[in-house]
């Protein structure tokens, strides 16, 4: 067996990645007298350093790296992405360079998410926004080789087609139990995998809780990635827009207090940029009456 073969054994199996994650009912006073049966899927336990859906879109492309010998990653994110920890985190353990294209000028000192990226051997390179947002011209993807030789490139957070086909796979750990199933929204790769998972599941639908503002173009955005990885457009999903919290990373003072009392409740640790929102966004959903009495809701909790 070649060196690749070795480094895939230790490698894949050698991350100690835990799956399917656990389904376990959410009893919160706070839902009682609503019929509504919560449950929460522990994505979040996947791993302590490449948690929930992050796992999910990149475990096929680590796959794909390995089998085709890359040495390096190279992918793109902003300064608070947990993409690009994860990446990082991923190429230490499997001993794959890693660098990280980030979005906008360095702020030092660095963040808690760039500081645990940089630990973990990633090569930070900043980005203009204007030039950020060409990333996917082929202008740009062109005049990579010449600073980073031969790599493997995964986009903004890791949803290309091999992630979001990594994602059907919450769906098909579930099984048929729940009438609605509800995920965070940030690019969007998530919810197209997992709704095309759950599209032979008559009656089940998902919903997709949008982490920014502006997000309509999430919808679109479904769309194309559901088309690009599956060849077809399922349509039992539809995205909330409502509960961004004033921005992409904003939290509210009470979006803190309620994400701090979760915890404290339910003993999990609640990740702040899209797991807060989408939980005070269930709460909320359930105390409107957008879920019917009797159904059971299954939240995936990515991270
Ligand atoms: C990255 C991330 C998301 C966003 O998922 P998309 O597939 O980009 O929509 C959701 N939840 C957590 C915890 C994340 O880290």
């Amino acid at each position: 067996m070649g060196a690749l073969g070795g480094r895939e054994e230790t490698g894949m199996a050698g991350l100690g990645v835990r799956v399917p994650s656990p389904v376990e009912r959410l009893v919160d006073s706070r839902l009682s007298g609503y019929g509504v049966e919560v449950f929460l899927k522990r994505d979040d336990l996947i791993h302590p350093e490449l948690p929930g859906n992050k796992w999910r879109k990149l475990g096929p492309n680590l796959r794909a790296v390995l089998d085709q010998g890359h040495e390096t990653i190279v992918t793109f994110g902003g300064a608070y992405s947990n993409h690009i920890r994860a990446v990082a985190a991923a190429g230490r353990a499997l001993g794959i360079a890693t660098v990280g294209l980030i979005r906008g000028e360095e702020h030092l000192p660095l963040n808690p998410s760039l500081t645990a990226a940089r630990r973990d051997g990633m090569e930070l390179h900043y980005v203009d926004r204007g030039v950020y947002r060409q990333r996917a011209s082929a202008e740009f993807l062109g005049s990579l080789p010449a600073r980073f030789g031969r790599f493997y490139l995964i986009p903004e957070g890791g949803s290309n087609d091999l992630g979001v086909r990594g994602c059907v796979q919450i769906a098909a750990e579930i099984g048929t139990s729940y009438d609605v199933v509800v995920c965070p929204c940030g690019t969007g790769g998530t919810l197209a995998g997992l709704s095309h998972g759950l599209a032979s599941v008559a009656g089940t639908r998902a919903v997709g809780i949008a982490a920014l503002k502006g997000a309509d173009f999430l919808r679109d955005e479904v769309r194309r990635l559901q088309h690009a990885a599956f060849g077809g457009v399922s349509e039992n999903w539809s995205i909330e827009l409502g509960y961004h919290g004033g921005g992409f990373a904003k939290m509210s003072p009470e979006l803190l207090a309620f994400a701090a009392e979760f915890e404290r409740l339910h003993g999990l640790a609640v990740e702040r940029v899209y797991v807060a929102k989408m939980l005070a966004a269930v709460m909320d959903m359930v105390r409107n009456g957008r879920f019917v009495g009797g159904q059971s809701v299954l939240v995936v909790v990515t991270g």
